[in-house]
C-alpha cells in the first residue's frame, strides 16, 4: 500500500499539468529562506501567479517546468523575502516628497532656482514649497525674505520650510492666502519677522506662526497626492520593501483623502499597512469602512453588521492598503524620553532631576486598550523611556484581565531602554518592539551621555530579546532617517556604531542572519501577516527581493553598502536597478 501510494505521488509530480507550471523559475545564486533559527538556503525557487509555489533543489524543481516558465539566473547574486517596513511614515515622507528640494542649498540664489523649477511642476491652484534649507548653511546666514521669495512667483503662494520643520518662510500672496496681514499678532509659541515698523511682515516666520501658514496650505488632491504615493513607493521599493508602513496616518489633514485617492486609482505597486493617528481615528475609520464596503460586493452598505460577521474586515488589503493598526505616543525622542529614573546629563534647558515627559494620561490609554483590545486592529504606542513601558504594560495588563488574552501583539514602537523585569511582562502580553536602530548612527552618541552607560549600552536590546528566545524588528522611520534603507538600519543593528564610530552597548550587537530575520520573518510576524509573507516557502506571496551581495557573506560594516538589484511584488518587478 505504502509503495503504490509512493508511486501514486511520484507520477503527479513528474506530469506537471498546465496548472502546475511555474512562470519563473531562479536558481543561479544564494537564495535564503529566513525560514528557522539558522540560515537556510534552497537551489530553486518557482513562482506563478504572484505566489511562491516550490523552494527547494533544482532538479525537482524541473516538473515546474512548461513552455512558458522563465529561467532567472541569478549570477551569483542573492534572493531574499522582500523586506518589511515595521515603522516608517510612508505618506508624510511622499508628501516632503512633492514639495523642492532645498537640502544643502549653498545661498539664497540657489534655493530660489530650485524654488523656479518647483513653479514649473506645481499645479496653477498650488502653493509651490520648499523643504530642507538650513540658514546656518548658507552664504547669508538667514532665511529668505518675502521680496526674494517673490522672485520665484510675486502673484503665487511661496513657501520654504528648513530642515528642522520649525522655522521658514513665505511671500506675500502666501500671507495673504492664509489670511495673515500685517495686524495679526504673533500667536503664542511663534513669531512673524516684521519691519521696522513693527508689524509689515518680512517673511521669515518661527514655530507657531510657521504652523499658522503651513495649515493653510491646500490639501493634497489629484495629481499632487497620486504623486506624493507613486514617489513613496519608488523610494521604498528602490530599497527593497515590498510592504510599506504609514505609522500615524493623520499627521497632516489630507492623509486619509491621500489613501483613499490611492486606493480609488490603485497607485500603490507595493503594500501599505496603515496605523491611525489617535486624534485622526474617528475620520480614519470611517473612511476605512466606507472603502471596506465599497469593495466589497456583499456590504450593501451594512458595514457595521458585515464588520460583525467579518471581524477580519480589516486586516485585508484594497488595492494595496490595509488598516491594521492604531497610534499613540507615550513620551517624547531622546531628549524628551520618559524615564523612571532621571536623566545622566540633562537635555539642553532643562535643570533637577529631569525625567522627560508623559504624553497621555493613564486613563486615555485605559481607554484605548478598552477600545481595541478586542479588535483586530493593533495598537502601536510610540515609547523610548521605561516608564513609558511601564504605561503600556499596565494598560495591556488591566486589558487581559478584563477582556483576557489575546494574539493582539501589540507594538512598542522604538521601545528603547527597557528594564529586564519588563521584557518578561513583554513576554507573558506578546508585544513586539521594533527597535529604531537607524537612529544609532546619528543619535548613539548623545545618548551616551544623556542617558548615561547603563541606559546606552542596554539600549534597543536585541541580544537579550535574542537569547530569550522573544521577537523584535528593526525599523527606520523614513523621514526621521532621511532615506529608507532596510540594509543600513540592518547594519546598524549588527554593528551599533555611533556617528563617532563608537560601538554603543556591544553586548546588543547581533549576527547578520538575525538583523535579517528582524526585517523579514519577524517583521512580518510583527504585522500578523506571517502566513502570507517574511520566508520563502510554497504558498507565501511571491514578494522577493535581489541583493548584489549576500549579507551573511560580506564583512559586517559593508552590509549598508550592499545594492538593491531588484524588488518583486507578488511576482512583478517594482524596481530594477
Ligand atoms: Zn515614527
Amino acid at each position: 500500500m505504502r509503495f503504490i501510494l509512493l508511486t501514486l505521488l511520484l507520477f503527479v509530480s513528474t506530469t506537471a499539468t498546465a496548472a502546475d507550471m511555474a512562470d519563473v523559475i531562479y536558481s543561479g545564486g544564494d537564495i535564503l529562506t529566513m525560514r528557522g533559527p539558522a540560515p537556510e538556503y534552497v537551489e530553486s525557487l518557482a513562482v506563478k501567479d504572484g505566489r511562491i509555489v516550490f523552494a527547494g533543489p533544482l532538479v525537482d524543481a524541473r516538473t515546474f517546468i512548461g513552455p512558458g516558465t522563465k529561467a532567472v539566473n541569478l549570477g551569483g547574486k542573492t534572493l531574499l523575502p522582500g523586506f518589511i517596513d515595521t515603522h516608517g511614515h510612508f505618506v508624510y515622507f511622499g508628501k516632503n516628497l512633492v514639495d523642492a528640494n532645498l537640502f544643502g542649498c549653498a545661498d539664497v540664489a540657489e534655493l530660489v532656482a530650485r524654488m523656479k523649477k518647483q513653479a514649473e511642476r506645481t499645479p496653477a491652484d498650488g502653493w509651490i514649497v520648499g523643504f530642507g534649507y538650513q540658514a546656518r548653511g548658507m552664504k547669508e546666514g538667514r532665511p529668505p525674505t518675502s521680496a526674494e521669495l517673490d522672485q520665484v512667483a510675486a502673484d503665487r503662494p511661496v513657501m520654504v520650510v528648513d530642515s528642522s520643520g520649525h522655522l521658514g518662510a513665505a511671500n506675500a500672496a502666501a500671507f495673504k492666502a492664509a489670511g495673515i496681514t500685517a495686524d495679526t499678532p504673533d500667536p503664542t509659541g511663534g513669531q512673524f519677522a516684521r519691519g521696522p515698523d513693527g508689524k509689515s511682515l518680512l517673511g521669515p516666520m518661527e514655530e507657531t506662526a510657521l504652523n499658522a501658514v503651513r495649515s493653510k496650505r491646500p490639501p493634497f488632491t489629484g495629481e499632487l497626492a497620486a504623486r506624493a504615493i507613486t514617489g513613496a513607493a519608488d523610494v521604498w521599493a528602490s530599497h527593497g520593501q515590498t510592504t510599506a508602513m504609514e505609522a500615524g496616518l493623520g499627521l497632516g489633514n489630507d492623509d486619509i483623502g491621500i489613501v483613499l485617492h490611492a486606493i480609488d486609482e490603485k497607485l500603490l505597486p507595493i503594500d501599505l499597512y496603515v496605523a491611525a493617528k489617535d486624534s485622526a481615528l474617528d475620520d480614519t475609520l470611517a473612511a476605512a469602512y466606507s472603502v471596506a464596503s465599497q469593495y466589497n460586493p456583499q456590504a450593501g452598505g451594512v458595514v457595521e453588521k458585515l464588520r460583525a460577521a467579518r471581524p477580519d474586515l480589516d486586516r485585508r488589503y484594497v488595492n494595496r492598503v490595509r488598516l491594521g493598526g492604531v497610534k499613540f505616543w507615550l513620551d517624547g525622542s531622546l531628549d524628551t524620553a520618559w524615564f523612571t529614573q532621571p536623566y545622566t546629563e540633562n537635555p539642553p534647558g532643562k535643570t533637577g532631576a529631569f525625567a522627560g515627559y508623559r504624553q497621555i494620561p493613564d486613563e486615555v490609554l485605559d481607554g484605548v486598550f478598552e477600545k481595541y483590545w478586542p479588535t483586530e486592529l493593533q495598537i502601536h504606542m510610540h515609547m523610548n523611556g521605561d516608564a513609558a513601558a511601564d504605561q503600556a504594560l499596565t494598560a495591556i495588563a488591566k486589558a487581559v484581565q478584563k477582556h483576557g488574552m489575546r494574539d493582539h501583539r501589540p507594538v512598542f514602537v522604538h521601545a528603547t531602554w527597557l528594564r529586564i523585569d519588563q521584557i518578561e511582562k513583554i513576554r507573558a502580553c506578546g508585544a513586539v518592539p521594533s527597535f529604531l536602530t537607524a537612529g544609532i548612527i546619528p543619535g548613539g552618541d548623545a545618548v551616551v551621555k544623556l542617558w548615561g552607560p547603563e541606559r546606552s549600552a542596554g539600549a534597543m536590546a536585541a541580544r537579550t530579546f535574542l537569547r530569550s528566545g522573544l521577537p523584535f524588528t528593526f525599523s527606520h522611520d523614513a523621514p526621521v532617517s532621511p532615506v529608507p534603507s532596510i540594509l543600513a538600519l540592518v547594519d546598524a543593528g549588527v554593528n551599533r556604531l555611533s556617528g563617532s564610530g563608537k560601538v554603543v552597548g556591544p553586548d546588543e550587537r547581533i549576527p547578520p542572519y538575525d538583523a535579517l530575520r528582524a526585517v523579514t520573518a519577524t517583521a512580518a510576524y510583527q504585522l500578523k501577516e506571517e502566513q502570507s509573507k517574511g520566508t520563502l516557502e510554497p504558498g507565501k506571496l511571491a514578494d522577493l527581493v535581489i541583493l548584489d551581495r549576500n549579507p551573511l557573506k560580506v564583512e559586517p560594516t559593508t552590509i549598508k553598502d550592499i545594492v538593491v538589484v531588484e524588488t518583486i511584488k507578488e511576482g512583478r518587478t517594482v524596481y530594477s536597478r
